[in-house]
């Protein structure tokens, strides 16, 4: 069984680290606890150069490193075209099963936008086309919408997305077989849609970095064999896809509605008491994914959310514990010593005993673990672009405790001790 995070970003994206090279991204998804990391960028020319320098093929359609680590060859593309008078955005995630496909890939789609541009190219081609185009290449060629519910370029956006995935995909919907939760929605959220029973629901990271408090912060279990076309299996027919790790859906950046600007975050009941105008500028307010959710909801009760748990990043919770950033020298130190103890990320947040913990880090810490493991974390929501805040008790000032709120949403149907015990409720 492995953790995959299927959508990453490399260093040729904008706003991405400098540093993404695939000797860091094999480095730290080994630290994470990841067993199959997506490549991120297969479009970009130089990237993809360097995916070929650095990894070799062996047959399976994964792409192996010197040391056996897996990556899969995705991409993702930003799609801009007008529909009933429209303007339109939306990202879509793209797997293939090699080299030779992805280089097909990048021919047909460098005639509607420029790949070397940006490693998440802008394509002013519709969604059908695109769909079509990409499956004529090859059919095991999977499009899986992205981080669906963001404002901007979720496919269910509230600013340029669509009501329905018919209404963005045309009789081309029927080869999507699965969509991306993204960061500020989870399946349960997602299951409140009748329309969305048919399709399986992934998450990944969308990571811009290595650090492993962005790197598979969300992720697929998979029971699976080691081949991209059991992968393919796995998302479509979801044989041996065994559930997913999300973020509290209120740690995403896009939660609530809010005005970054005025630090205004209302839950979506409260927004509409104000017309859905921010109570400070007048101006409209960022919908974020909540109200999306709430608006298209079908279901007042989730139907067959399957498997899927709430987790804070490890170095989030040490950070949030101490009051120093993630990346500070004292939540360092923490986080490598659990990781020189237990052998990687999850398995410290999953699996390792209560005492065991305690026997490397203060007791006040390992309760905290227990408590994120057991998705009792609460998160201040994010909005607008701003992430939520993962609001670890003992340490909030009493202003943070006034101002924490608590969104009411769908959460995972049960708690769990343990990744068997979870495994069993799948
Ligand atoms: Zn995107
Ligand atoms: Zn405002």
């Amino acid at each position: 069984m492995i953790f995959a995070d299927l959508h990453i970003h490399s260093r040729f994206s904008r706003a991405t680290s400098s540093a993404i090279t695939i000797p860091n991204l094999e480095k730290w998804a080994r630290v994470k606890g990841l067993g199959l990391l997506a490549t991120g960028d297969f479009t970009h020319p130089e990237w993809l150069r360097e995916i070929r320098q650095s990894l070799s093929e062996d047959g399976t359609g994964f792409l192996k490193t010197e040391k056996d680590f897996s990556f899969v060859l995705q991409s993702e593309v930003s799609l801009a075209y007008s529909q009933d008078n429209k303007a339109r955005k939306v990202h879509f995630v793209l797997l293939s099963k090699d080299i030779d496909t992805a280089l097909q890939v990048n021919e047909a789609l460098s005639k509607h936008g420029s790949l070397a541009s940006d490693g998440r190219p802008t394509l002013g081609i519709a969604a059908p086309e695109f769909i079509e185009k990409v499956k004529e290449i090859d059919n095991l060629n999977e499009v899986i919408p992205a981080h669906a519910w963001t404002p901007w370029f979720g496919i269910f956006g509230s600013k340029s997305g669509f009501d329905s995935l018919e209404e963005c995909c045309g009789d081309k919907h029927k080869k999507i077989y699965a969509l991306e939760t993204g960061l500020s929605s989870n399946p349960a959220m997602n299951r409140l849609l009748s329309s969305l029973d048919r399709l399986n629901l992934v998450s990944n990271s969308d990571s811009h970095s290595f650090w492993p408090w962005r790197l598979g912060r969300e992720a697929n279990i998979l029971d699976i064999k080691m081949d991209y076309k059991s992968l393919i299996n796995s998302i479509r027919e979801k044989e041996g896809f065994m559930g997913t790790i999300e973020v509290d859906p209120a740690y995403g950046k896009y939660h609530f509605d809010g005005h970054r600007n005025c630090e205004v975050s209302l839950e979506p009941n409260e927004a509409l008491k104000f017309n859905k105008l921010c109570p400070k500028c007048r101006r409209p307010l960022t919908i974020g994914v909540l109200s999306r959710v709430n608006t298209l909801a079908d279901r007042a009760e989730p139907k067959q959310s399957g498997s899927f748990r709430h987790l804070i990043p490890l170095s989030e919770i040490i950070s949030a514990l101490n009051g120093t950033a993630p990346g500070s020298k004292k939540t360092w130190e923490t986080y490598n010593a659990l990781i020189a103890a237990f052998g990687n990320e999850f398995n410290v947040l999953l699996n390792t005993p209560f005492d065991d913990l305690c026997r490397v880090v203060a007791k006040e810490l390992a309760e905290v673990i227990i408590q994120n493991r057991e998705g009792k974390i609460q998160v201040s929501p994010g909005y607008d672009g701003v992430y939520g805040k993962a609001m670890i008790k003992p340490y909030l000032s009493s202003s943070q405790q006034k101002q924490q709120h608590v969104a009411e949403k769908p959460g995972p149907n049960t708690s769990f001790k343990n990744l068997k015990d979870f495994l069993k409720q799948s």
